[in-house]
């Protein structure tokens, strides 16, 4: 479950004060599947930082699965982190130096899933759809490919909690909507996820979609035109 309350984040550089978020509430229940919608600039990714430990709010509060994240420790920091949230990246940030299934078996090496990394990996990377490609390396890879390393890596630590940013902006329209679905299929199996993309054809598969603008929340709910299966989207 994840809580806020009032949140509100502002840098300060030099003279100017940027308020990326503005008393931002909301909730999300576990195995819901929220895509988090807005242009660039918009504070998705500050959100998605303060819901991930990342960064701190300003002002408010913030629940995440009972933790309240404004009250915390550096080290409560760092065990959250390895235990609840997973990142999943637009640029997928794999390493371009291991395997597949090598990058996914690293993210095992810190977790407390950890027992059997080679089988745990290998059967996570089969569970996305990959598990003829574990010998290959990111570079030989297709993007689609990598972001499902990506995701396998993020479900192989178990964590509940999987925060995706723009995991789909270096992809093909088709291949984004294939992983969001992938995306999806995690929710339905009782993870919660949240998706950000600047992109509302993509959205539109979602149940759920909270539309930032300047900071603010400005809609939540079903997509406009209601919830769309893939076939309807414009291609
Ligand atoms: P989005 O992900 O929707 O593009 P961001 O959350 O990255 O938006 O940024 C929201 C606003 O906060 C932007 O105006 C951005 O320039 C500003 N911002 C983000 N991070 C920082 C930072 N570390 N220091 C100063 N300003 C920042
Ligand atoms: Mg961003």
């Amino acid at each position: 479950m994840i809580e806020l309350e009032n949140v509100s984040k502002r840098y300060v550089v030099g003279p100017v004060t940027i308020t990326a978020l503005d008393r931002v509430s909301l909730h999300v229940a576990a195995g819901e599947f929220v895509v988090v919608l807005g242009p660039s600039g918009s504070g998705k990714t500050t959100l998605l930082n303060i819901i991930g430990a990342l960064d701190v709010p300003t002002e408010g509060s913030v629940r995440v699965n009972g933790v309240e994240l404004s009250a915390t420790t550096q080290a409560q920091r760092f065990k959250f982190r390895r235990e609840t949230v997973s990142f999943i990246f637009q640029t997928f940030n794999l390493f371009p130096s291991l395997t597949a299934l090598e990058n996914v078996e690293l993210a095992l090496d810190i977790s407390p899933n950890g027992r059997n990394p080679r089988q745990t990996a290998a059967s996570m990377l089969a569970s996305v759809g990959l598990g003829d490609r574990l010998s290959h390396f990111p570079h030989e890879l297709s993007g689609g490919e990598q972001q499902r390393v990506a995701i396998a890596r993020a479900l192989a630590t178990g964590n509940p909690i999987l925060l995706a940013d723009e995991p789909t902006g270096e992809l093909d329209f088709r291949t984004g909507v294939q992983i969001l679905e992938l995306l999806q299929q995690q929710a339905e199996a009782g993870k919660t996820v949240l998706v950000v993309t600047h992109n509302r054809e993509i959205s539109r598969i979602a149940d759920r979609v909270i539309e930032l603008s300047s900071g603010h929340v400005v809609s939540d709910g079903a997509p406009r035109g209601g919830k769309a299966s893939v076939h309807a989207l414009s291609w």
